[in-house]
């Protein structure tokens, strides 16, 4: 099953009319823009003359079959392939270093099978993931550019191929969407941009029936972590934390005081993104 760009939302909402619908375990490809909709796609092209009625498209929404308010649905991220060139930007006022900054630039960067070729020879790996993923909210519409408990632009570099994400079902149906992939990105994404790629992704769902998660989780092979946006970094960590304190207690036989010095020994607290209207932070703990 294949799902096109054209069916693009600048909003997680209940309100809007589901793109398809797909039954627990089907394969789907997602077809995304990148997050400039592909306005972008010279180094001609200015990010002074950006529509920015048109920024953060993501595809979908996906009616999941199934999925009823008080579930938990879990989406596999199998695959991403991407198209053989991206785009980044930085400019004055953007990001954390746009004070340095006086106008703006936008840098194509080709992909090689080696990776990502910034030029003079600077070829760095590859580190493909999906900026913009979540499902609608109950009673409210979120643009596409902000985080939250919905999921939406967490910005998390561990959101790449085998990643399994968890979020609440708010609305019947969950209406997922997704976009805004990433070739490559740093933790942070201090610049306000990663390499930004029109790209096809992969996924699959299934659905955890009566369940919750406070915050988005991620599981690969090597961890678990919670995502938690919120509107400073350090209440991102106070929530992240106390919440994988609280996922962690009734499935481990230790005092509380273990728990916390576990953490504190093998939890590893990490920046998503710092440039989003909410800023998001995970805490990772491994598996083993
Ligand atoms: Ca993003
Ligand atoms: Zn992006």
């Amino acid at each position: 099953m294949k799902i096109s760009s054209k069916d693009v939302v600048y909003s997680f909402s209940a309100q809007h009319k589901p793109a398809a619908k797909v039954g627990c375990g089907i394969k789907v490809d997602i077809e995304t823009y990148d997050c400039f909709c592909n306005q972008l796609r010279s180094e001609k092209d200015s990010f002074d003359k950006l529509d920015w009625d048109r920024i953060n498209p993501a595809t979908g929404p996906i009616w999941v079959e199934g999925a009823q308010p008080g579930d938990v649905l879990k989406v596999t991220s199998h695959k991403i392939a991407l198209s053989d060139y991206g785009t980044s930007i930085a400019g004055q006022d953007m990001g954390i270093l746009g004070s340095m900054l006086s106008g703006t630039q936008t840098k194509i960067i080709p992909i090689r099978e080696d990776g990502a070729d910034f030029g003079n020879g600077r070829i760095f790996p590859l580190r493909k993931m999906i900026g913009v993923i979540g499902v609608a909210p109950k009673d409210s519409s979120i643009n596409t550019g902000t985080p939250g408990r919905h999921g939406g632009n967490m910005d998390n570099t561990m959101v790449g191929e085998g990643a399994n994400l968890y979020f609440n079902v708010e609305t019947e149906g969950a209406l997922f969407a997704l976009g805004d992939v990433h070739a490559v990105m740093g933790d942070g994404e201090i610049g306000v941009s990663g390499l930004e790629i029109p790209a096809t992704v992969t996924v699959s769902f299934e659905l955890i029936k009566h369940a919750n998660v406070e915050f988005p989780m991620l599981e690969n092979e090597a961890s678990w972590s919670v995502i938690a946006s919120e509107p400073s970094v350090d209440q991102a960590v106070q929530s992240a934390t106390e919440t994988m304190y609280r996922f962690l207690k009734p499935q481990l036989d230790l005092t509380d005081h273990e728990i916390v010095i576990l953490m504190s020994l093998v939890g590893n607290l990490q920046i998503c993104q710092v440039v989003d209207p909410l800023k998001t932070v995970r805490f990772v703990v491994p598996k083993s």
